[in-house]
């Protein structure tokens, strides 16, 4: 079927940014993330989980999410559409390239939340991303010392140096024990929790948190019946 998608029309450009930073909005471009009813799944490397509707299906959804979550200005934008359009081949390995970082960063994420070590596997592909993005870093003089600055040249990956940065931010932060995973049914996306006593539960109180206070209404007004 032919590509439809245009930065205007993709579902990735809906989608809801809770995550507080670029590298957990990333990770959350996913619908959800739930337990695999499939034994394989269960057993491999993925924790178990299987992606209920993927918001990054092709390139164009890819550089619609980016527009939409600020990560590039549309000048750049309108120059990698028209760049993906010549380059069909590239665009689709960047794609892939993308959606193998992201599901790389959950895993880490949800190995630190744990307290677990993340795999020398994950930890290699995370430093080659970050290693590509700061290769298209430059400090540029600002009103007071230095700025850093990224490449202008359009280059396809150009929104996965602004996640690698921000992973990289992350993962070296005093901020990390605010890392928290959504504690909403069948949800599964990341967030930092900026709550000043550390309290903030859902991705978004106006989705999974009512949905947690319908279902807790629920599960007591069946257990007053059988009563
Ligand atoms: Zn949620």
């Amino acid at each position: 079927m032919p590509d439809t998608s245009s930065p205007m029309t993709s579902p990735a450009a809906q989608l809801k940014l809770v995550g507080g930073i670029p590298c957990l909005d990333f990770v959350n471009t996913v619908g959800s993330r739930v337990p695999s009813r499939d034994a394989a799944i269960r057993r491999g490397e993925s924790l178990g989980l299987e992606i209920v509707d993927e918001k990054l299906s092709t390139y164009d959804d890819l550089l619609s999410w980016s527009r939409h979550a600020g990560l590039l200005p549309d000048t750049v934008v309108r120059r990698l559409l028209a760049g993906a359009r010549h380059s069909p081949r590239e665009s689709a390995a960047v794609l892939k390239r993308a959606v193998a970082f992201r599901e790389v960063l959950h895993r880490i994420f949800i190995d630190l939340l744990h307290g677990r070590s993340p795999s020398r596997a994950d930890t290699d592909l995370l430093n080659r991303e970050i290693s590509i993005a700061r290769s298209h870093q430059r400090l540029s003089a600002a009103t007071q010392g230095y700025a850093w600055m990224w490449d202008t040249d359009a280059a396809l990956d150009n929104m996965l140096w602004v996640v690698a940065d921000s992973a990289a931010r992350l993962v070296t932060s005093a901020n990390l024990p605010r890392l928290r995973q959504c504690a909403g049914h069948r949800c599964g996306w990341l967030f930092v929790d900026s709550t000043r006593n550390g309290s903030r539960h859902w991705c978004d109180m106006k989705d999974c948190g009512n949905a947690a206070k319908v279902r807790r209404f629920r599960q007591r007004a069946r257990a007053n019946k059988k009563s």
